[in-house]
């Protein structure tokens, strides 16, 4: 069987390009525990990071499309992100509620 590696590399190629690499995970991942305006600071930080970077509609659009659900990416935390995704569908017995009125 043979295969290529080259639509996969070109999907991260531009991670290279990025203004966070080789920074440390912490300034864009909050730590256990990090609530409020810790959190919301750390939030900020990073987006001031990502504001200058030149990849971040790629970064962006790579964290929606793998529903990353952790970290700032692309300039957005994950509550931002969250906010630009379809909802999840309600389980079928919340649908069936809801169509027959209760
Ligand atoms: S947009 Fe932000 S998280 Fe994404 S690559 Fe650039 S600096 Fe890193």
């Amino acid at each position: 069987m043979r295969t290529s590696l080259k639509p996969l590399l070109a999907d991260w190629e531009w991670q290279a390009r990025a203004s966070c690499r080789g920074m440390s995970s912490s300034a864009f991942f909050s730590p256990s525990g990090e609530r409020g305006s810790r959190r919301r600071e750390r939030e900020e930080r990073a987006r001031r990071i990502c504001v200058g970077c030149e990849v971040v509609d790629q970064c962006a659009a790579m964290a929606l499309r793998a529903g990353e659900r952790y970290g700032v990416w692309g300039g957005m935390s994950t509550k931002e992100r969250a906010g630009l995704l379809p909802a999840p569908a309600a389980p079928a017995s919340a649908r069936a509620r809801r169509v027959v009125g209760e």
